[in-house]
C-alpha cells in the first residue's frame, strides 16, 4: 500500500554553517525522496514561535529559538511514500551522541554542550504537524 505524503524539513544553520547542506541532500535524493520546493530563510522569532509552539516554556525553548535565528536555514518539502516516518528515520534520534551510525545526526552530529542540541536537521513527526508546518515556510 501507497500513501504518498509531503514533509518539511530544515537544514538548521548548523547544517548550512558546517556545508553540510549537499550532503544532507544527497542523502535524501539517494533515498529516493522527491524535493517538491527548496528555500533558504532567515527565519526571524514569529515564524520560529510557531514553527516550536509545542515546546514553548520547555528549558531549552529560548536556546533553541536563538539557535535557529543564528543564521539561514535550507528548508524543503519534501514527497515520497511514507516521507514523514522515512525521514525522522534517516534523521535518527534528537540526541547526536547516542544517535545511530548510518544517521544524519549519528554520522555528522555533534554535542557541543551547549543548552540546546545543534542536531543539522528538523523533520515533521506526524501528519498534521507536516501539514501545519509547510503551511508556515511555504505559502
Ligand atoms: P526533534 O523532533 O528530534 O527535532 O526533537 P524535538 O521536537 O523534541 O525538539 C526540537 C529541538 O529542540 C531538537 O531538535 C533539539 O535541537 C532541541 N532539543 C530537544 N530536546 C532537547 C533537550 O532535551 N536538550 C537540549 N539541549 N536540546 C533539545
Ligand atoms: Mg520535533
Amino acid at each position: 500500500m501507497t500513501t504518498i505524503e509531503e514533509t518539511l524539513v530544515l537544514v538548521k544553520p548548523d547544517g548550512v554553517a558546517r556545508g553540510l547542506t549537499g550532503e544532507i541532500l544527497r542523502r535524501i535524493e539517494a533515498k529516493g525522496y522527491a524535493l517538491v520546493d527548496i528555500r533558504l530563510v532567515q527565519a526571524d522569532r514569529e515564524l520560529l514561535g510557531k514553527h516550536y509552539e509545542e515546546h514553548v516554556g520547555k528549558p531549552f525553548y529560548e536556546p533553541l529559538v536563538s539557535f535557529m535565528e543564528s543564521g539561514p536555514v535550507v528548508a524543503i518539502r519534501l514527497a515520497g511514500n511514507r516521507v514523514i516516518e522515512g525521514f525522522r528515520s534517516l534523521a535518527g534520534t534528537t540526541d547526536p551522541t547516542t544517535a545511530a551510525p548510518g544517521t544524519i545526526r549519528g554520522d555528522l552530529g555533534r554535542d557541543w554542550g551547549l543548552a540546546v542540541q545543534q542536531n543539522l536537521v528538523h523533520g515533521s513527526d506526524s501528519p498534521e504537524s507536516a501539514a501545519r508546518e509547510l503551511a508556515l515556510w511555504f505559502n
